[in-house]
């Protein structure tokens, strides 16, 4: 008889994003004359850069011909796209990668799920609160022991080791999604210290390090030094480029790991060269184009227009006196609400029809806070922001 894995029985259903849009749908049925501006949306809304689109059509039609068709590549990822990654990380962080340290993927999603595959069910997760739920629940799927660590207005919600907290593996994400906290070159040298001390792998998910113009800030966590000894990176072009529906990401996983004399590296290898049949020629091919001059150019004024909205955003909690973290060098505001944050959100679609995140959907810590994001149009940003105003203003 089957037997399931009941692990699944254990994951908190996540009702959040279904509970909001279908709060915002009810909203809007029953008011068409009361738009909402949705500044809840996680997900890109600018189109591709053109050289992007140029090059995924190119390979696509390439594809029809004998000379550019492509059958399976290689499983780690194109050399061309390696290579253009590895000259991305030199000019943008400083960071030296080797060429095998680099493994593309269809996104960061997957692979910071997957990688728990390397791992034996016995290790003890730590995970900061409230972060990116893949983290928690691909744990959670794989009955494993998981150490909270908590975010709040103290610690900027950036959880910081402490004497006494055990684990064997953390979790890192920065900038953070959902408070756009960025953690500072001491802060995360700190955690490199603990975790070479203690024997802990730190995964570290920079998918929004595009985000970072601050350059007394890390974007990457090779910046710091040992970090190659006990870090892996996730990261991705969703964000960075516009990829959230064409889908590709890559990790590095530096040779230097070595625990209990196995190589990370050629573990991760392993299980993709297993599970894993390589992400698609043409998306690489549009990958590549990310990286060109031309197609980076592009691609940094797209964050820089989402930059300008989380601008706007903060500009406005900081003339309306309310606490919150991120909104400089991320596309997410985390703003304290003061009151539930569920309550919060039905204000503000019922008062003033915007719609945002209610924190504790991301975790107990978040309870209290609410997110708004930078993903919307300069036009609405300003809109829903001057009706804050009107609405805290008069509170
Ligand atoms: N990591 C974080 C922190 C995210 O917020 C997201 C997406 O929202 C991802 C990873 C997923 O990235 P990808 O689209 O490459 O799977």
């Amino acid at each position: 008889m089957v037997k399931l894995n009941d692990n699944f029985f254990n994951l908190k259903e996540s009702y959040l994003f279904s509970t909001t849009a279908r709060k915002i749908r009810e909203y809007a049925a029953a008011n068409p004359d009361k738009p909402v501006i949705r500044m809840g949306i996680g997900d890109v809304t600018i189109p591709l850069a053109e050289p992007v689109a140029d090059a995924l059509a190119a390979a696509g039609k390439g594809m029809a011909t004998r000379e550019g068709f492509h059958g399976y590549g290689d499983e780690q990822g194109e050399g061309f796209l390696q290579e253009a990654i590895r000259a991305y990380y030199r000019a943008e962080t400083g960071v030296e990668l080797k060429k095998n340290e680099i493994f593309v993927s269809d996104g960061a999603k997957s692979d910071v799920a997957n990688f728990t595959d390397l791992f034996s069910n016995d290790n003890v997760i730590v995970i900061p609160d409230p972060v990116y739920p893949v983290y928690m629940d691909s744990n959670m799927m794989l009955g494993r022991k998981i150490t909270l660590i908590d975010g709040n207005e103290e610690n900027g919600f950036l959880p910081m080791p402490y004497e006494g907290l055990k684990g064997d593996i953390v979790y890192l994400c920065s900038p953070n999604n959902p408070t756009g906290a960025v953690y500072d070159r001491e802060q995360l040298k700190t955690w490199v210290d603990f975790a070479l001390e203690n024997g802990m792998l730190i995964m570290f998910d920079a998918a929004y390090e595009a985000f970072v113009s601050d350059k007394s800030l890390p974007r990457s966590i090779f910046e710091i030094e040992g970090a190659k000894k006990c870090a892996v990176e996730f990261c991705s072009l969703s964000k960075t480029a516009g990829f959230t529906g064409t889908r590709c990401g890559y990790t590095v996983v530096p040779e230097d790991i070595v625990i209990d004399s196995r190589s990370l590296n050629k573990m991760w290898l392993r299980r993709q060269t297993t599970k894993f049949n390589g992400t698609s020629y043409i998306v690489q091919k549009g990958a590549e184009a990310v990286f060109t001059p031309e197609g980076m150019a592009r691609c940094k004024e797209n964050v820089a227009y989402y930059k300008e909205n989380a601008r706007i955003m903060a500009k406005t909690l900081n003339d309306l006196g309310i606490w919150f973290t991120g909104g400089v060098n991320s596309p997410y505001i985390w703003l304290k609400c003061g009151m539930d944050s569920w309550e919060f959100f039905d204000m503000l679609l019922n008062e003033i029809q915007v719609a945002g995140t209610p924190g504790s959907g991301f975790g107990k810590c978040g309870e209290g806070y609410f997110r708004l994001t930078a993903f919307n149009t300069h036009e609405n940003t300003r809109e829903a922001m001057a009706r804050l105003t009107r609405l805290l203003a008069n509170k």
